[in-house]
């Protein structure tokens, strides 16, 4: 079974992977984190982000750079969403994830584009939302645990900024699959999440 979880930064929908990927003993993607270490490489080159060659070229990241704890940082979620726009880099990212996708088994990934681009025909597509300021406060008491120095009102701004630029892009927008099943998450909590995603889930196979 390919399950496909997209949606908004910090709308739930990585707790949920993982926890469907647990649920069903099912191998993780966190497609986000491929995007952050493009990102973090262009830096590392010298290079520009926003400059389509550069970016490119930052697909050529090292594995052991996803381990690297600075991928997690708003900061690399900025720089993640200004790579992320280049359809070169995005094409240079394909081939990986829809290997992953197609394991034998199946697989969890989450992201921006998987059930519309990479995993169009996963057996189960969720897209994930919440209420911006719900998703700016579970961001912000995130990176105030880890001992960054953010506030409230910035983290609003630029998850405004992100979604704006994910949403509007020309190539593989934010958008939800036509067959996803909607979960909005501004009212429940991380195990509330976890319990409706294995609900609609388990919907959606006995349906199949
Ligand atoms: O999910 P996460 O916040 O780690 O993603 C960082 C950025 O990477 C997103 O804002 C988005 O621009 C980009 N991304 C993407 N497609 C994906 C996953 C992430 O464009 N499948």
């Amino acid at each position: 079974m390919i399950v496909a979880v997209d949606g908004p930064t910090a709308s739930g929908k990585g707790t949920i992977a993982k926890a469907l990927a647990a649920h069903y003993g099912l191998p993780h993607l966190d497609t986000g984190l491929l995007y952050r270490a493009v990102g973090r490489q262009v830096v590392l080159n010298g290079g520009d982000p926003e400059n389509p060659a550069d970016a490119e070229a930052g697909t050529g990241f090292p594995d052991d750079l996803l381990a690297d704890p600075v991928l997690r940082s708003e900061a690399s979620g900025q720089l993640a969403s200004v790579v992320s726009v280049h359809p070169g880099v995005r094409a240079r990212l394909l081939e990986r994830q829809r290997a992953f996708a197609n394991r034998p088994g199946g697989a969890v990934l989450d992201g921006r584009d998987i059930g519309t681009v990479i995993a169009p025909d996963a057996e189960v597509k969720l897209f994930v939302t919440a209420d911006i300021a719900v998703r700016a406060l579970r961001r912000f008491l995130e990176m105030r645990d880890r001992g960054e120095d953010v506030t409230l009102e910035l983290i609003e701004a630029d998850l405004r900024i992100r979604d704006e630029r994910d949403r509007n892009r020309a190539s593989s927008p934010l958008v939800a699959a036509e067959d996803a099943a909607l979960l909005d998450t501004s009212e429940l909590d991380a195990a509330e999440s976890v319990a409706e995603a294995i609900r609609l889930v388990e919907e959606k196979r006995r349906r199949a």
